[in-house]
């Protein structure tokens, strides 16, 4: 299957289980909109390249289109639809006032100078001016695009407007109006999600085990979350190797000496692989770092009691079908990962506002809106018949898509 044909399929099996009528459905399966445009660039050698840019907004019933922007040279339109359609869920499942959207480019950023990137994407952002606006279509980055590119893009729709609209992206810098707390969102939320899943199945999150995959943003904010609420943070591993140890590791420890040397690995003597963390016998595994990891090779050497998912697909989902059955507990990415665009929804509040909140009120607010989401897939779980956690949280979230889609009406 490819990704878009991947999403409608877990879009015909939340519509089943909620019962969602057959023409609804097929009205959600095509994005409202999908735009390619050419970015030709001019090189530094003087030459002109052409590359090929993608913009999907999948459903705008419930507010704006959110999403990412990627680059990378296997981007195709069917990929960024897919993403797309996941970005209606996963503002749905936590009630943010978004549909979803995601764009990208394709090209290796590798290969570009610093100079030609942001001839580039201040390229793609002019073609896609009459697409995106704060009221309209906010990107963010993603893969291979960061604050720098976001501020690229910032100035660039700025210029046009005449002023500056910095709620045009989100993930930008703190000084152009980027919020407090959103490096850390996606790993303190994994740690909230964490923490609610572990009080739902009765396991005490202070002195629970925990094993984490991937130590990058993700990774280090969800340990060092973890840690702050007590969880003993037994093992970690980078892509380079590991580190365990049963007493217990700080993660701002382990972050100097990853700082040091480029790794968490030989942190501590008792060294541990990537695929000896996956299957080692802990009571929390977050894997943190890339897609499917988990799958038919490993599954059945899995030994923990809960996973929860802070990567994006890190389980196959034949391995996912196999785990449910065997560990307590297997918590779907769509939720414990949702932290980032719930910062970025307040990023965007704050811009639209000109008014900008502490860390304090960001934490907050995040664990609020976390809290509120997690109790609602957990109504919906009882509502279906003790439904599993992803499916529960797939039909929150298109139950939310549908309700404003019915009172809205199709036009005309
Ligand atoms: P990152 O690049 O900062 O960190 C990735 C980490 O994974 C690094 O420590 C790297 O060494 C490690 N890694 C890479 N390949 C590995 C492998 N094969 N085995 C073990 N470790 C490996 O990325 P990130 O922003 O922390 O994102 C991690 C995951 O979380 C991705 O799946 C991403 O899509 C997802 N995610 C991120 C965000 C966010 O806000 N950053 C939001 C939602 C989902």
């Amino acid at each position: 299957m490819n990704p878009y044909e991947m999403a409608c399929y877990q879009l015909e099996r939340a519509a089943e289980i909620a019962g969602i009528d057959e023409d609804i459905v097929e009205y959600l399966k095509v994005p409202d909109r999908a735009v390619e445009v050419k970015v030709p660039v001019r090189m530094d050698d003087g030459s002109i390249r052409v590359f090929t840019g993608y913009r999907v907004q999948h459903c705008g019933v419930r507010g704006p289109y959110k999403g990412g922007i990627r680059y990378h040279p296997s981007v195709t339109m069917d990929e960024v639809k897919a993403l797309a359609m996941w970005m209606t869920w996963k503002c749905a499942v936590v009630n943010i006032p978004y549909g979803g959207g995601k764009g990208g480019v394709r090209v290796d950023v590798k290969m570009l100078s610093r100079n030609e990137l942001e001839r580039l994407t201040r390229r793609f952002t002019a073609m896609l001016i009459p697409f995106i606006g704060p009221e309209r279509d906010i990107p963010a980055p993603d893969m291979y695009t960061d604050e720098q590119i976001m501020a690229w893009m910032m100035d660039t729709y700025s210029v046009y407007q005449g002023y500056s609209v910095p709620g045009i992206v989100t993930g930008k810098p703190v000084a152009l109006g980027g919020s407090l707390g959103r490096n850390s969102a996606t790993g303190r939320g994994v740690a909230i999600i964490t923490r609610e899943s572990a009080t739902a199945i009765g396991m005490e999150l202070k002195d629970a085990d925990v094993a984490i995959q991937g130590f990058g943003n993700v990774g280090y904010w969800t340990a060092k979350t973890l840690f702050e609420m007590g969880a003993n943070i037994v093992a970690v591993t980078d892509s380079r190797g590991g580190v365990y140890d049963e007493n217990g590791l700080n993660p701002d420890e382990l972050m100097e000496h990853k700082k040091k040397t480029g790794s968490v690995a030989g942190f501590r003597d008792e060294h541990i692989s990537n695929e000896e963390l996956l299957t080692m016998k802990t009571d929390v595994l977050i894997p943190a770092a890339v897609e499917n990891v988990i799958n038919k090779n490993n599954m059945r050497r899995i030994n923990a009691r809960m996973i929860v998912e802070a990567a994006n697909g890190p389980i196959t989902p034949k391995a996912e079908e196999y785990l449910n059955r065997k560990c307590e507990l297997v918590v779907p990415d769509i939720l414990a990962n949702s932290g980032g665009v719930v910062v970025s929804y307040f990023e965007w509040v704050q811009d639209l506002e000109r008014y900008f909140w502490d860390l304090e009120k960001v934490n907050a607010e995040l664990e609020r809106i976390l809290v509120r989401a997690f109790e609602s897939m957990i109504n919906v779980k009882q509502e279906y018949g003790n439904i599993l956690w992803r499916d529960a949280s797939m039909v929150l979230a298109l139950n939310n898509v549908v309700e404003a889609l019915k009172m809205r009406g199709i036009f005309p």
